[in-house]
């Protein structure tokens, strides 16, 4: 692999300097974490699954129309993407309970909302990502009213396309998180979805056993967990032809 320039480490990602001028590339991890950090592991061949399941759902999503940062996947870890600038929120999406929501409130887990619900935390790991209101954020300047909108209206549009095409393959969206960027052409601006939608920031559950096929498995202790992903993928009918999820060997020889 030729040496790029590294930009940034998150948890679960690399990002490196792109080919060309307003790309990045994006690297999948193996590193799993929860808690912001309290918890931490390594999922062998998680970076590979969530790599392809991200770019299906991107690419479905374009397809009808959601701008996003993706351009095309490199090989089995890495992606190239627009370089976007992120807005510091995480866009969380809810159609049943569980998690923090049915925590918070008292919800049992499962049980569908009344209505599908839109929340913004802060991203910022030192505050542990508080939830913030559509004041907080426009007060503090993390986003305009329009940009807001217009965010809240991909939410949904996201929301409704996604419950349709995991309820094809035996799956309820239960909840997920979205994270958005400013993609500048000139002096033109559109909100652009950005980062990944993969089962480290889905809750997806078994129609028929509401077994978890997600993060939680890691979370809380399941067991299973590559699994689970490795089952979302043969799914989507994305997993290589090999049938293991693809070479789950280390990074070095995943090019
Ligand atoms: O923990 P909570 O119930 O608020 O999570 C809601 C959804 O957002 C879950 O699908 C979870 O995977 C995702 N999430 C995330 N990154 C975070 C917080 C939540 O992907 N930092």
């Amino acid at each position: 692999m030729a040496r790029r320039r590294q930009l940034y480490e998150g948890k679960a990602k690399i990002l490196f300097e792109g080919p060309e001028p307003g790309t990045l590339v994006q690297y999948f991890k193996d590193d799993a974490t929860a808690g912001n950090g309290a918890k931490s592991g390594i999922i062998t061949g998680k970076g590979v699954l969530n790599n392809r399941i991200s770019e299906h759902l991107m690419l479905r999503l374009q397809e009808i129309g959601i701008p996003t940062h993706f351009i095309r996947r490199i090989n089995m870890r890495e992606q190239l993407v627009k370089e976007v600038e992120i807005i510091p929120l995480e866009v969380v999406i809810r159609n049943i309970a569980a998690g923090s929501i049915a925590k918070r409130f008292g919800i049992e887990e499962g049980t569908r909302l009344p209505r599908t619900i839109v929340e913004f935390y802060y991203k910022n790991d030192e505050l542990n990502d508080p939830l913030v209101s559509e004041d907080h954020i426009i007060a503090f300047g993390w986003a305009c009213p329009h940009d807001l909108e217009d965010m809240t209206s991909m939410a949904m549009r996201v929301n409704d396309f996604l419950c349709g095409l995991f309820s094809g393959i035996g799956i309820q969206l239960v909840d997920f998180k979205l994270e958005f960027g400013r993609s500048w052409e000139g002096d033109d601006m559109r909100i652009v979805l950005a980062d990944e939608i993969s089962p480290d920031n889905c809750r997806l559950w078994d129609n028929q056993t509401n077994e978890k096929l997600d993060k939680d498995r890691f979370r809380r202790d399941l067991g299973n967990v590559r699994e689970a992903y490795q089952e979302v993928a043969r799914r989507l009918g994305i997993l290589p032809e090999a049938g293991n999820g693809g070479d789950m060997k280390g990074p070095e020889t995943m090019q």
